[in-house]
């Protein structure tokens, strides 16, 4: 270390290191396949404590990669299905690396960043059909997006005084599918609109119910309550499923509500293929759209966006520029939009150069199609389900959702056992990863294929070691 800063005293020890650790980042994306979810070993848990003591960067170059590298979610594996996790690209590696070099604050005022945010959030508009005023900010996540876009339509329903007198004695109510996401819901906690003021519609097979959400809305004004926002899902958490989303805005534009869609996967169904396009048909008539660029557009993570249609609204509920940011007319200071007036956070990481450096490296027809290929996998998955003895699926195949079981011939309480055996014996082994999820009264396996390295192969060595691991289980 130099006298003066943090920098290195010996730059040229530094470059080597860095190309070092650069070459096992790269080993590990080409061995992808190699390398799988594994258990952190304790040593190597005790180890992560700080103790205090200074190595410099030779030696924590070398730490990264016997320490850390090794541990990792197992989402860059080919055979990781659980939950609904992006995969990740190389072009992060690269993008993640100048990210980090060049340190900015995506906050406000006028450098390269800012200028590709706008860029990214403007194709992103495109995609969705939102018109050229509409405004967007990429966040952590679609959780954040869900808070920024029931805060604007807040503003709507109780005029900008909002922001100052606060929900007062309004009862806000906002209506959403039986299996919308729990974001939803602490969305409306966060606000304090509560999460008891978030009206669960059924479902009519895996979609809203149109017919009992005109019902709720009804039966709500007459109690004296404000219905101010319906959520459309475009891929649910579960099953993969799209609400009707013209039908949803007729009935918000008939009310004067606020249309959210929670697109945080499906909504990139937008750039795939027949029949899938189609599944979000409508959704360029929302108000806001909250979805993911680190699921299905397999960005590193974290990267969200919130998309919101009428710029006006989306200014005035963030907007404020005490006198330590103020603008200037030119130079660094200047510049619009500053993006921490479209949303919560003021100091910001660069997140539009790992969007823009996919869309350059791979182009919006390169990744529609590695997400049409996914849907592809998930239907190859349920006919190899459908066809192996004693297994089947749960519900129709929407996208690239699969529920199913292991074994259908047990009792509802021994297949739960047996599923939820047969992912964690899968996931111990490194050999995939499926999660599990309460479904049609069992607890069932569930894979959400958002994976760009899994090959139709993949498909029928899981169940091959499903079965395998199933026939492990029940001689116990
Ligand atoms: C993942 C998910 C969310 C939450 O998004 P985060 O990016 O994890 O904050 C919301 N809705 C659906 C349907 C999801 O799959």
């Amino acid at each position: 270390m130099s006298q003066d800063s943090l920098d290195p005293s010996d730059w040229g020890a530094f470059r080597r290191a860095a190309h070092e650790l650069l070459d096992a980042c790269v080993d590990q994306l080409e061995n992808a396949r190699e390398r799988p979810w594994q258990q952190v070993p304790q040593e190597v848990k005790d180890g992560y404590t700080i103790t205090g003591t200074a190595i410099g960067e030779t030696e924590l170059a070398n730490r990264l990669t016997s320490d850390v590298l090794p541990y990792h979610t197992g989402n860059t594996h080919p055979r990781f299905f659980g939950w609904v996790h992006g995969t990740g690209l190389p072009s992060g590696l690269m993008s993640e690396m100048v990210a980090a070099t060049m340190n900015s604050n995506c906050g406000g005022r006028n450098h390269g960043a800012l200028h590709m945010e706008r860029a990214v959030i403007d194709w992103s508009r495109g995609v969705f059909g939102f018109p050229d005023n509409s405004s967007g900010v990429l966040v952590a996540g679609t959780s954040q997006g869900t808070v920024i876009a029931l805060s604007a339509a807040r503003l709507r329903a109780l005029g900008p005084e909002v922001r100052k007198t606060g929900n007062g004695a309004n009862t806000l109510r906002a209506y959403c599918g039986a299996g919308a996401h729990n974001a939803m819901r602490k969305a409306m906690e966060l606000l304090g609109l509560g999460a008891g003021n978030l009206i669960r519609i059924p479902d009519a097979d895996g979609t809203l119910d149109l017919a009992a959400l005109k019902d709720a809305i009804a039966a709500d004004k007459a109690a004296g309550h404000t219905p101010f926002a319906i959520i459309g899902t475009a891929g649910s958490v579960d099953r993969g499923t799209f609400d009707d989303f013209n039908s949803l805005a007729d009935i918000t534009a008939a009310h004067g509500l606020w249309l959210h869609i929670d697109g945080a996967f499906g909504a990139w169904t937008r750039l795939a293929d027949a029949p899938y396009r189609a599944l979000t048909d409508g959704i360029d008539r929302a108000d806001s759209i909250a979805c993911d660029f680190h699921k299905w557009m397999y960005v590193p993570y974290d990267c969200g966006l919130i998309l919101i249609r009428n710029e006006h609204e989306h200014r005035a509920t963030f907007a404020a520029r005490p006198s330590y940011l103020a603008p200037l007319d030119e130079g660094l200071a200047s510049g619009d939009p500053w993006y921490c007036d479209y949303g919560i956070d003021l100091s910001r990481g660069n997140r539009a150069l790992k969007v823009w450096s996919a869309l350059q490296a791979y182009g919006p027809d390169g990744l529609g199609q590695a997400i049409t290929a996914n849907c592809h996998r998930a239907s190859e998955l349920g006919t190899i389900i459908t066809r192996a003895e004693r297994m089947s699926l749960l519900a129709p195949i929407t996208s690239n959702l699969v529920l199913f079981t292991a074994d259908d011939t047990l009792a509802p309480a021994a297949q739960s056992d047996l599923n939820r055996a047969v992912a964690q014996h899968l996931q111990m082994t490194g050999h995939t990863v499926f999660s599990t999820t309460d479904f049609a009264g069992i607890t069932c396996l569930r894979a959400a294929i958002t994976n760009h390295r899994a090959t139709a192969e993949d498909m029928q060595i899981a169940i091959d070691g499903t079965a395998a691991a199933r026939a492990l289980h029940l001689s116990k």
